[in-house]
């Protein structure tokens, strides 16, 4: 498992601000949207193109455009929607799967509720929005439908990480067929007993989206 923290000024100082208690929803969408944006373009770095030929005003010019089949988003419901924005603008052509997965409180474990993905996904790249890798449950089990249906390459993006979620999909992914990539703004120092990120951010979809 390759894995990539993104060391940019401007991820750093947006990170500072996501994290920051004081921070509202309103701020907190849109620095999520931007902090997508920039970990996408880390994370799009080996997205398979084609050769592409084009005319200009003035004359032909060789190119390249994302290669077929497209890739494939997954955001992990329901935090992962506050990445959706920022990382399909990125890559438009490419197809939108989803997976809901909800995180049992007191075991810790994710068991998914609603998965909507395409049954054959040989020859596609993959990517897995999640913000926060906590515990590196959800990460395991919407890594493990990817590779059950034959993806050719996985990249997730997570605004934050923890040591212990990648180490889990480390072990995880030691033999998978396909490559696996973590691009994320931060490795942070640990878990607490509650799985929560710690210096973290907090719940990241009650961020996004409001106490419900
Ligand atoms: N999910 C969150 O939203 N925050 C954490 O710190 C861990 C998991």
């Amino acid at each position: 498992m390759q894995t990539t923290v993104a060391d940019h000024p401007l991820i750093a100082h947006k990170l500072t601000a996501l994290r920051d208690v004081g921070t509202d929803t309103p701020a907190f969408r849109s620095l999520s949207y931007e902090l997508t944006v920039l970990l996408g373009y880390e994370a799009t770095r080996g997205v398979r193109v084609e050769p592409a030929e084009v005319r200009t005003p003035v004359g032909a010019a060789r190119g390249v455009r994302i290669a077929r089949p497209v890739p494939l988003i997954v955001p992990i419901l329901r935090a992962g929607i506050g990445m959706l924005d920022g990382f399909a603008g990125l890559l438009p052509q490419a197809d939108i799967g989803f997976i809901g997965l909800v995180r049992d409180e007191e075991t810790l474990t994710a068991s998914a509720y609603a998965t909507r993905l395409p049954a054959d996904l040989s020859g596609r790249d993959t990517f897995i929005l999640d913000p926060m890798l906590a515990t590196g449950g959800s990460m395991e089990a919407a890594i493990t439908m990817l590779l059950t249906r034959g993806a050719a390459t996985i990249t997730a993006i997570c605004l934050l990480a923890a040591p212990e979620g990648l180490a889990r999909l480390e072990a995880a992914v030691r033999s998978a067929a396909a490559p696996v990539h973590i691009v994320t703004g931060s490795i942070d120092t640990r878990l607490n007993d509650k799985g929560y990120i710690v210096p973290g951010l907090g719940d990241a979809g009650d961020r996004l989206f409001g106490t419900i």
